[in-house]
């Protein structure tokens, strides 16, 4: 924890200071432009592979970068993504999966997921993927399960209402990346044109 608190002091002595002006604005105003949709995996940091400054990207961060398709009821990830599309007005939403990802790696090799059963029933909302590349592949193809799981949850995004109002009124636009930690590269999938979004 030591070094949380150094970041702390050196973020007020250094970083802060230089986007005072920003940060004054931002108190009293909260526009973000991009709803972007991420692995709660470490090394895939939002802001930093986008280089954005703070205020532009509202976050949402989940293992595996899933989105269950909507269902009534509360839900912390439904909720944020209805606020991000009803509220705040996002123009652009991203979904990003990347390379290397746990959860991805524990559908494509079947690891035994007994001793973690959350993390189980949570990855069922990738089945549609992990089907598709099962069918694709001999199964066990990362990086295919991988694109096909960033397909799948920008379908699943679309059954949220505030979503579909927004895509039928064409106020918003979905994107489908994969972020490559060895080499830093983002992959933009075209998800949008994908037969998968049609419905
Ligand atoms: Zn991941």
């Amino acid at each position: 924890m030591r070094h949380l608190d150094q970041g702390i002091d050196r973020f007020q002595r250094e970083a802060f200071p230089a986007k005072a002006g920003l940060f004054a604005h931002l108190a009293t105003t909260h526009r973000p432009g991009t709803l972007f949709i991420g692995c709660s995996d470490a090394r895939v940091i939002p802001e930093l592979i986008t280089q954005t400054d703070p205020g532009e990207l509202f976050v949402i961060r989940t293992a595996g970068n899933l989105v269950p398709a909507y269902a009534p009821g509360a839900d912390g990830v439904a909720a944020s993504v209805e606020y991000a599309v009803a509220v705040l007005g996002v123009r652009d939403i991203v979904v990003c999966g990347h390379s290397a990802c746990g959860a991805m790696t524990a559908l494509a090799e079947g690891h035994d997921l007994s001793g973690a059963p959350a993390v189980a029933d949570w990855l069922r909302h990738a089945d549609s993927a992990r089907a598709r590349t099962m069918a694709a592949t001999d199964g066990h193809d990362l990086a295919a399960l991988v694109r096909e799981n960033v397909a799948a949850q920008l379908a699943n995004l679309a059954t949220h209402p505030s979503v579909a109002r927004a895509l039928a009124e064409g106020g918003v636009r979905l994107h489908g990346w994969v972020f490559d930690i060895p080499t830093g590269t983002v992959e933009d999938l075209a998800a949008e044109a994908r037969p998968a979004l049609a419905a």
